[in-house]
């Protein structure tokens, strides 16, 4: 009989998402080190397609190709036309989106102090935008160069981003013009005039020190760790649900699909990031 009612409770909040809302506001109140972590699913309504998934990134561009320093140097020599073909099109997506009712939504929680911050996987830089302030980027930001002699970093103006999309697509760059629109693109660093190249992490590279270890603390000080559109599948950055969890945290995962993450949560929200958050914007504050 118990066992009918929690299923028909749990198909009736399927059908309602504003009960899984109640529910998440709820948690949140009760909280006091609530820390949200974030993957590509929080911006795949914002227009930046996932890496997984339906109409995913790999299924155009395998990672082993695309996603690391080896393959992208094979791929320059063999196809450079391909490698354009990718950076335009990754650029063009990264220039034309912009925060939805989930990146705003976490934005106001920070604000209100309902959340610590954001640690987040992505490079898109839209939790910033939509005025998060207190964003651990464990992967980088594709709007920033990082110098590759002396560390130090600066965002470049998306004008300058967008002039290599235009270019990239106009001119269907030959290696040689692929290889100077990228050095223009970097330019030489203003402290000690090394190289620079895209602050972003690829596959087999390192997670920059500082943001790790601020992601570390924040996770296993949490109280209420939620999850949001991550297929929880990228280390060491996956670690970090187990970690809050296994320091006492409840997890609240967000996600239209299971992940490793949902056997973990007390609580998994199976929708849409931006659809469901619209929600709070129509509520307010919780
Ligand atoms: P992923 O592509 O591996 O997984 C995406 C996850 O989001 C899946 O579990 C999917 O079910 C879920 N999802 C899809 N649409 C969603 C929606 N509307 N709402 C909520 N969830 C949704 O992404 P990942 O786990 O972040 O790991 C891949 C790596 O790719 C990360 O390191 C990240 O740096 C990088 N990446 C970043 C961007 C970006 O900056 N926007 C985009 C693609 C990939
Ligand atoms: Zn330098």
């Amino acid at each position: 009989m118990y066992e009918a009612r929690e299923r028909r409770d749990a198909m009736t909040k399927d059908i309602f998402p504003e009960r899984y809302a109640r529910e998440l506001e709820d948690l949140l109140r009760a909280s006091e080190r609530a820390v949200a972590f974030t993957g590509a699913g929080v911006s795949e309504e914002s227009g930046i397609p996932t890496f997984r998934g339906q109409e995913g990134l790999w299924d155009r561009y395998p990672p082993y190709l695309y996603a690391n320093l080896g393959g992208l140097a094979l791929l320059f020599l063999a196809r450079p036309s391909r490698v354009a073909a990718f950076a335009s099109n990754v650029i063009a997506s990264l220039l034309d989106a912009v925060p939805n009712p989930c990146h705003e939504v976490l934005a106001g929680w920070e604000a209100a102090g309902r959340i610590r911050g954001v640690i987040t996987q992505n490079v898109d830089d839209l939790h910033a935008v939509a005025g998060s302030r207190n964003v651990c980027e464990l992967h980088g930001n594709a709007f920033r160069v990082r110098c590759l002699r002396c560390g130090s970093k600066e965002k470049l103006p998306r004008e300058r981003l967008q002039e290599m999309s235009w270019q990239l697509r106009r001119e269907k760059p030959s290696r040689t013009g692929l290889l100077r629109l990228l050095l223009d693109y970097a330019s030489r660093c203003r402290d000690c005039g090394g190289r620079r190249r895209p602050d972003v992490v690829l596959f087999g590279e390192g997670l920059p020190a500082e943001e790790w270890d601020r992601a570390f603390r924040w996770a296993s000080q949490a109280d209420l760790f939620l999850v949001v559109g991550t297929s929880a599948l990228v280390y060491p950055a996956a670690v970090l649900p187990r970690l809050a969890r296994e320091s006492g945290a409840l997890v609240v995962e967000v996600n239209p699909e299971p992940t490793p993450v949902t056997a973990l949560a007390g609580l998994h929200v199976p929708f849409p990031a931006g659809s469901f958050f619209s929600l709070f914007c129509a509520r307010g504050d919780p």
